[in-house]
């Protein structure tokens, strides 16, 4: 990919900390990263938007030890004309404009190069509020994967037959309506990176969390042990594991047959199903 598409971001940083001076067993760790580094391959018209809020805090952290790597292809340098032309007026009349499937479908191509061809290794996606809502088990199985491609649209979205011709899989952040992917491709990169191997340091707090056995998690407190007249929970300064773990799924039970519905029906079918 020349400079000019793409951006490496992940790539470029762990060139620059193996410029430093380090010793060869570190060195062929770095390198070990670098093979093993879970790869996003972005095209947007705003490559500048990424790393965007990821280059925070754990997510900047992974994306700077090579954990996983991030380049962006810039839709706009596949642009026709002197004027680097992505979009037209919707066939039909209407309002709005939609990317060219000429423009985007050589992004793609690009985009494709040098990645498995298989699916289930590498997701092809575009960020579309038509598609199928993302969740924690799309970002489980994201983060199983080699990497991905994501396509961000703008406008009014991209040309159906771009979609069908590449057979792209379209996933939406939720029943709302965004100006573009970019946001809604961070949020599910954020999803997915954490659950990558070493983002988080305690493994153990992925797998208790909110969504991943399909039930909220239970409330949280800390220090100081009395605020604006509110106690933490006795049972929580009890010291009594056995009570603690009962009593946080409680919560999280109750909240969730509280909250949704939904999510609680679902975890009682499938209780059901296993009996
Ligand atoms: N006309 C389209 C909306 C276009 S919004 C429609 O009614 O379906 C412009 C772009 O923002 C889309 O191409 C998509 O990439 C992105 N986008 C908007 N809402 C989104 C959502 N809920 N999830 C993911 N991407 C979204």
């Amino acid at each position: 990919m020349s400079d000019e598409q793409g951006k490496s971001h992940g790539r470029l940083s762990i060139k620059a900390s193996l410029a430093s001076a380090r010793q060869p067993r570190d060195l062929m760790r770095e390198h070990e990263n670098l093979r093993a580094a879970w790869r996003v391959r972005i095209i947007t018209l705003f490559p500048e938007a990424f790393p965007g809020v990821l280059g925070q805090s754990l997510t900047g952290k992974a994306l700077k030890d090579g954990i996983w790597a991030l380049d962006t292809i810039d839709l706009r340098s596949f642009g026709e004309g002197k004027h680097k032309n992505v979009d037209d007026t919707p066939a039909g009349g209407g309002a709005g404009m939609v990317l060219r499937p000429d423009v985007v479908g050589n992004a793609l191509a690009v985009a494709s190069r040098g990645v498995p061809v298989d699916r289930a290794k590498w997701p092809l996606i575009y960020l579309s509020p038509r598609g199928k809502p993302f969740d924690q088990s799309m970002a489980q199985r994201f983060a199983k994967t080699e990497g991905m491609t994501m396509l961000c649209g703008r406008f009014e979205g991209v040309d159906e037959r771009v979609i069908e011709h590449y057979g792209i899989e379209e996933v939406s952040l939720g029943d709302f309506v965004l100006t573009g992917g970019e946001l809604a491709a961070q949020a599910m990169l954020d999803a997915t990176v954490r659950l990558l191997p070493g983002v988080l340091g305690n493994a153990d707090s992925t797998e208790e969390e909110s969504h991943s056995n399909g039930l909220l998690e239970h409330p949280q407190y800390t220090r100081p042990a009395e605020w604006e007249g509110r106690k933490i929970p006795d049972i929580l300064m009890s010291g009594h594991h056995g009570k603690i773990a009962a009593w946080r799924r409680e919560m999280g039970e109750k909240l969730t047959q509280e909250r949704r519905p939904d999510l609680w029906q679902k975890h009682l079918d499938k209780e059901a199903a296993s009996e």
